[in-house]
């Protein structure tokens, strides 16, 4: 009765936050209205979703792995100047996503992508700073 409680607000908590939350980013979130939680039992109950298929697990090497609410086909990118995780879907990516799919020599169930660069936040920040240097 009380884990069906905690799977509930921890899976209510997780809708509400924007973005792709690590269990550490949950936990500091519920931990001031839920003292008695622990940090173990959020990281189980997000792996416990992501098991029944309910959330996306996104896997980031060298990274702590972060919580996806979207289950809908998209790729991921990471900003290497502010670390950000960011949802990307174009049309150029739904072709390569085909493209993989219809690869003959492998019969091809999954595959991960993760897309390296800059965001549009950091690029306009790192102009600021090459056109004005005490820009931060
Ligand atoms: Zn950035
Ligand atoms: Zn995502």
């Amino acid at each position: 009765m009380r884990q069906t409680k905690q799977k509930r607000y921890i899976m209510e908590a997780f809708q509400n936050y924007h973005g792709h939350p690590t269990a550490e980013e949950l936990y500091a979130v519920l931990s001031p209205k839920h003292p008695r939680l622990s940090l173990a039992t959020v990281y189980r109950n997000l792996n416990q979703f992501a098991d029944k298929g309910m959330i996306n697990r996104v896997i980031i090497p060298n990274g702590p792995t972060r919580f996806d609410s979207i289950l809908d086909f998209h790729y991921h990118a990471i900003c290497e100047e502010c670390g950000e995780l960011f949802d990307i879907d174009s049309p150029e990516i739904r072709a390569v996503d085909e493209a993989i799919h219809n690869i003959k020599a492998f019969n091809v169930s999954n595959y991960k992508i993760m897309l390296y660069g800059t965001c549009d936040l950091c690029k306009v920040k790192s102009q600021h700073l090459h056109e004005n240097p005490s820009f931060n």
